[in-house]
């Protein structure tokens, strides 16, 4: 549901609308973005992933508006657009999970895709409107998934092939070249990130790192891929958001920056740091280390995924603050405390399966 007014929200320099700002790290930048004292519009249709008490922090604030609106659909886009007229765009609304892209790829096409394209339309038509001026800015968030996997050796640059082997990979490949075609037709000023993995507070329980801690603390298996090999690249939430600010403020149109956390962790590793945590919180009445249970690997599995962001760091000054060894504690402390988020996410009927509860 459209809201009949957007409310004027301040007189911060940069108007900034945010899509996909109920999901995990959407809420990490509106937060961050209104600490900042940006204004900020988050347009989000709020999918099975999203949580408005991610945002709650921020809801009565006057310089943040939430709303509901679907990427998908251009009328509404047009609209929002044409009221607001933001000054720069971080998009972030995406269908994320790529286990869900394996067995239903249809809405990974149309909300990744299509819903770029229909972004990339309304920014530029209120672009074109406003006199196409410098500042705007069109920030297209993407993944190091889009590159494919690695071998034991190597990093992937900005210079990297692109080599997506997911349904979800390959729909946010796509939307990166709809992205830049825009810059290099039209001159949109548009820039690309491509993150590695995430973690921290407030993401959706179907992915690695709550997907354990929930199914730990529940007493149940704790599904690991194939022999738990492959190889991630983490970034905490904060540091991902305090680089897309970032790359708003300063980043060069036309270019993109790769975005990628300080260590290399093999997932059996750190999944079993984790289980280490919570038999270390004494907060549960069974030894989570027990629970690790192996499984058939995912087809299309990428091997390993790391990140040279030398780039961003020189270009724009921007280095991760925090390491797994500060960030992972943290994070499995925010998940015991804080089950009433997550409970009521546990609550809807669709994600048993999902969540690995029934492996
Ligand atoms: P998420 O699933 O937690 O959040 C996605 C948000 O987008 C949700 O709030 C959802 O309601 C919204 N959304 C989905 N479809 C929409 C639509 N059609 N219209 C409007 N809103 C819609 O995902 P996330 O992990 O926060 O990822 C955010 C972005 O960052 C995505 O573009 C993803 O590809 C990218 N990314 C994620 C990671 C990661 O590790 N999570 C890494 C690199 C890049």
């Amino acid at each position: 549901m459209l809201p009949t007014t957007i409310p004027s929200l301040g007189n911060s320099d940069m108007k900034l609308l945010v899509t996909g700002g109920a999901g995990f790290i959407g809420s990490a930048v509106v937060r961050m973005a209104v600490a900042r004292g940006y204004d900020v519009l988050n347009l989000d249709c709020l999918t099975y992933s999203a949580n408005l008490a991610n945002v709650a922090s921020v809801a009565d604030h006057s310089h943040y508006a939430f709303a509901q609106a679907d990427i998908r659909d251009a009328d509404a886009l047009r609209d929002i657009f044409g009221r607001y007229q933001p000054d720069a765009v971080i998009h972030l609304a995406a269908e994320s999970h790529v286990d869900r892209s394996i067995d239903s790829p249809v809405t990974f096409i149309d909300t990744n895709i299509t819903g770029t394209f229909n972004m990339l339309e309304a920014s530029r038509q209120c672009w074109t409107a406003a006199g196409k001026p410098d500042r705007f800015r069109f920030l297209h968030v993407s993944t190091d998934e889009v590159f494919g996997s690695l071998g034991d050796e190597g990093v992937f640059t900005e210079a990297s092939p692109y080599a997506p082997r997911s349904p979800y990979a390959a729909s946010k490949a796509a939307s990166d070249h709809l992205a830049r075609a825009w810059h290099e037709t039209y001159g949109l000023p548009v820039i690309v990130t491509n993150s590695s993995n995430n973690y921290g507070p407030h993401q959706f329980p179907e992915k690695l790192i709550p997907l354990v801690i929930l199914n730990a603390v529940a007493g149940r298996s704790i599904p690991v891929y194939g022999r738990g090999e492959n190889v991630r690249n983490w970034l905490h939430v904060d540091d991902h958001a305090d680089a897309l600010l970032r790359v708003a403020e300063l980043g060069q149109p036309g270019r993109s920056y790769n975005i990628g956390g300080p260590e290399e962790v093999r997932n059996i590793d750190l999944v079993r740091n984790i289980c280490t945590l919570l038999d270390a919180s004494g907060r549960l009445p069974h030894k989570a280390t027990d629970l690790i249970t192996f499984v058939q690997d995912r087809p299309g599995h990428d091997h390993r995924y790391a990140i040279d962001a030398t780039r961003i760091r020189r270009e724009l000054g921007w280095a991760p603050a925090k390491n797994l060894d500060a960030g992972l504690p943290e994070t499995v402390m925010w998940y015991l405390d804080n089950e009433p988020w997550w409970r009521s996410l546990l609550s809807g009927t669709e994600f048993g399966n999902r969540l690995g509860l029934n492996v």
